[in-house]
């Protein structure tokens, strides 16, 4: 390359980083002006999105009955292989179990320290049974507490409605 093609380089380079930067704290200005959101956290609740994937929870149907039917699509579609199931049957009738269906969930663990909280369980679930809550205060202190078992993740479904956070 010439010397002018160079010194042409150059000058679009220093041009292509003042624009950039340009561009850049024109966004920043921009918000000075806005009001601030500042929480007092963790005396105010802060805001959620409906949406916002928080720790599982494992749903009841309408007569409070476990609504996991052992299939492993959750555990399956888990790219974190987070997910571990150990499925058994009840025969006794409907109105006689804790289950909505025969088969269900002996035990259903989620680890935490696997999971990256993708989503992709909830997606495969044909029940419905595995959801994300909203709960993102579950700081631990040891790997072995980031394991959350079956019950705990039932009484995630109580305590979603309890949280002291606002829905938008
Ligand atoms: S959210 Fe993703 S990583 Fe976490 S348990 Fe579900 S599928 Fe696995
Ligand atoms: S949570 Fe859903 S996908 Fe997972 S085993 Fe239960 S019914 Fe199947």
């Amino acid at each position: 390359m010439s010397f002018l093609g160079e010194v042409l380089n150059t000058v679009k380079e220093v041009f292509d980083v003042a624009r950039s930067t340009a561009t850049g704290m024109s966004i920043t200005l921009s918000q000075i002006p806005k009001a601030k959101k500042t929480v007092s956290y963790p005396e105010q609740p802060v805001e959620i999105f409906q949406r916002f994937r928080g720790e599982h929870m494992l749903t009841r149907n309408a007569d409070g009955k476990e609504n996991c039917v052992s299939c492993f699509l959750c555990a399956a579609a888990c790219p974190a292989d987070a997910i571990y199931i150990e499925g058994a049957e009840d025969p006794r009738p409907y109105a006689e179990r804790a289950t909505a269906d025969h088969r269900y969930a002996k035990i259903y663990r989620i680890d935490y320290g696997r999971c990256i909280l993708c989503g992709y369980c909830t997606e495969a679930c044909p029940t419905d049974a595995i959801k994300h809550g909203h709960n993102f205060e579950w700081a631990v202190y040891t790997p072995g507490e980031m394991v959350k078992d079956k019950e705990y993740l039932l009484k995630n479904f109580e305590r979603d409605k309890d949280l002291h956070i606002i829905l938008k």
